[in-house]
């Protein structure tokens, strides 16, 4: 080995060291809260699987099996073994229907609510938000149909589960995409019409979707070239082709969320890039990723563990990219520093019009010191002193009849919320002080 090169972590893999571990960790904390709240328990599937789950699982034309996933021959050491095809899991779906069905999980009756957190593998052209090894935190509503699996309510519980999980995680601004890709029965139908809708236009169309619509037409609706946006536009939409059972399915979901209070957009070409799904699909998304923009995704997988040659055991699902909060957590925290940088460093309120000379007076003495200080009015309620201060300043000192008279005056720090007495003479090395530090 040549020392003057030292070996580096493969392409589209990182180290993760501190403090950013930190961030994992508080990420996957809330997330094991979440959970626990929902009656969700943990499931820890192996991380290499047999090839033939994932093609059978996930689909022979997805992306994910066409060309993502790192697959070898593994020797057999022993007589007794064989040589068999074995693939680093590219989600955890599968591995989870195959547990479900290898321990017989559907004869206990009951619905199993499993969650997941952990690695990856899919080998994708490296970029911001996209590795090829990544986390994912998902989970899973599976079961008998006689446990209540195939109920919108549970689809409904799950969305409204995950938008609870965003906003404890403090994830601002993510968006809920909605649509309903119908049951097995109905897809045929609809692949039928995309066909001969497709048939006249395809040629003008990119190469992918060229390709796509010979192997898996429903693809062609996840297209982003932009040539080919006004043609995909005038296509079928899906859920003109959903039979009386699907749509009163989506309808139930819908209604369920209203009453919950969770928002939603109606995409009608989330298709989803995974062949398992049936009717309910979603995605969130997060405008502050830029191309990489699904936060997570999921849906309903009614026909999955018959496809992988288990029972039927109906559910819903989804997966969260972990490494895509963390970016998303990170640069929230990095816009909110740099919005307290352009802050005052302190606004000064007077408490009733009387102080309002003595507030000007202490205004001067700060900003002479070097401070930026913000100038309140006796006139307002402290109530709205502190709303305005909040808005325009790090702290407020309030500045009232007592504190003239004893010089010793309240200040209240809005990033730690810590409220403290300091004498006049003071103040000014104080507030400097706190400025230096979130420099
Ligand atoms: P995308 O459209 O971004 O490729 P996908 O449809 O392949 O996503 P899923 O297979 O549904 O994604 O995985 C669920 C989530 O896992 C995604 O929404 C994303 O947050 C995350 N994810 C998927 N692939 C990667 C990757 N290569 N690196 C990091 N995160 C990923
Ligand atoms: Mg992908």
């Amino acid at each position: 080995m040549n020392p003057m090169n030292p070996l580096k972590a493969v392409r589209g893999t990182r180290d993760l060291m501190p403090p950013e571990t930190a961030l994992w960790n508080r990420i996957e904390a809330v997330a094991r809260s979440v959970f626990g709240r929902y009656n969700f328990g943990e499931i820890r599937t192996p991380i290499f699987e047999d090839t033939a789950l994932f093609a059978r699982g996930v689909g022979e034309e997805t992306d994910i099996v066409s060309k993502e996933m790192y697959t070898w021959e593994d020797r057999a050491r022993a007589q007794s073994e064989k040589t068999q095809s074995l693939t680093l899991r590219p989600e955890n779906t599968a591995g989870v229907v195959r547990a479900y069905i290898e321990h017989k999980l559907g004869e206990t009756g009951q619905l199993q609510k499993l969650f997941y957190i952990g690695p990856q593998f899919r080998r994708e052209r490296p970029q911001k938000g996209r590795y090829r090894q990544f986390s994912q935190i998902g989970a899973e509503v599976i079961g008998p149909a006689h446990a209540g699996a195939e109920s919108a309510l549970r689809d409904a519980e799950v969305l409204e589960m995950l938008a609870t999980l965003l906003d404890e995680l403090g994830i601002e601004g993510w968006t809920l995409k909605l649509n309903s890709v119908g049951s097995a029965a109905d897809r045929p139908v609809y692949l039928a019409k995309l066909k001969a809708a497709l048939g006249p236009v395809v040629g003008g169309m990119c190469a992918d979707c060229q390709r796509r619509a010979e192997t898996n037409p429903l693809r062609v609706l996840d297209c982003k070239v932009p040539e080919d946006q006004p043609i995909i536009d005038g296509l079928p939409r899906i859920g003109d082709s959903l039979d009386a059972a699907s749509r009163e399915h989506f309808a139930a979901v819908r209604a369920a969320l209203d009453a919950a209070g969770v928002g939603y957009t109606l995409d009608h070409r989330l298709v989803r890039g995974l062949d398992y799904y049936t009717r309910t699909t979603f995605e969130f998304t997060h405008g502050g990723l830029g191309a990489q923009n699904a936060l997570l995704g999921g849906g309903r997988y009614d026909g999955l563990s018959e496809a992988i040659g288990g029972p039927k055991a109906p559910g819903i699902g989804f997966a969260m990219g972990e490494d895509r909060l963390v970016l998303t957590l990170a640069a929230q925290l990095e816009a909110q520093q740099a919005a307290r940088a352009e802050l005052a460093d302190v606004y000064v309120a007077p408490v009733g019009e009387r102080q309002n000379a003595a507030a000007l007076a202490l205004a001067r003495e700060l900003r002479r010191a070097g401070l930026r200080v913000e100038l309140g009015d006796g006139a307002f309620r402290v109530k709205k002193s502190f709303e305005a201060a909040d808005k325009a300043a790090r702290a407020i000192v309030l500045l009232g009849e007592d504190e003239a008279a004893s010089g010793m005056l309240t200040v209240k720090d809005f990033a730690t919320a810590v409220q403290t007495k300091v004498p006049r003479a003071e103040l000014a090395n104080s507030l400097l002080a706190a400025r230096a530090e979130t420099k």
